[in-house]
């Protein structure tokens, strides 16, 4: 399936599910969340992700915690150089308001609500932290961190698998005022598939 620039889609998986997410033209920021089909309130939980591995970044073989220190997701294979932020709120109106935006603009805050109203899910009260698949957000000894253009080349892709039935929203990130989809701020779409447990 195609996620066109700009936009967001709900992906539902019942457990056992695989979810490949490629980044087709590389480059491309893919904000990502996850929930419990069966408790919404249940959310991958960044802080709760931390906490458990005892670093901010995620690595092949390590499980997204939930809110509730229970593991939805599992990430299985990763074609990329690896940067996938946990750090970066998603992109809203106030942000491209600070960049200087003074109409609308397409943001991964919208997307998450609009694509969960879209499916008939019910959505939490705020957009929990994003993992930022493919977002490069290097931290330096002192604490100190910037964004810098991905390194993730075209169709590099990542593998999750559904440890539980999970509702998971992905987001196209539609910045293109700073370099978080590369310093030519083009946001492009990306491809998703779903390998079914019985497929
Ligand atoms: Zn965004």
């Amino acid at each position: 399936m195609e996620l066109a620039a700009r936009t967001g889609t709900t992906v539902e998986l019942s457990a056992g599910d695989e979810l490949v997410v490629t980044n087709t033209h590389g480059r491309q920021v893919v904000d990502t969340w996850a929930l419990s089909a069966e408790k919404p309130t249940r959310f991958l939980s960044a802080p709760h992700t931390w906490m458990h591995h005892g670093r901010l970044t995620i690595r092949v073989g390590d499980s997204l915690m939930d809110n509730t220190r229970r593991p939805l997701l599992s990430m299985i294979e990763d074609s990329s150089p690896g940067d996938h932020d946990m750090l970066i709120p998603s992109c809203d109106l106030a942000r491209y308001r600070q960049l200087g935006v003074e109409g609308y603009h397409d943001n991964c805050h919208d997307n998450f609500f609009e694509a969960l109203a879209a499916a008939g899910v019910e959505a939490p009260q705020f957009v929990p932290q994003p993992l930022n698949l493919f977002m490069r957000v290097p931290i330096t000894p002192d604490g100190a961190f910037s964004i810098d253009s991905p390194l993730a080349r075209p169709a590099d892709h990542v593998r999750l698998a559904a440890l539980e039935d999970v509702v998971v929203v992905l987001s196209a990130c539609p910045q293109d005022l700073a370099p978080t989809n590369g310093v030519g701020r083009t946001p492009t779409g990306v491809a998703y598939e779903v390998i079914g447990r019985r497929a």
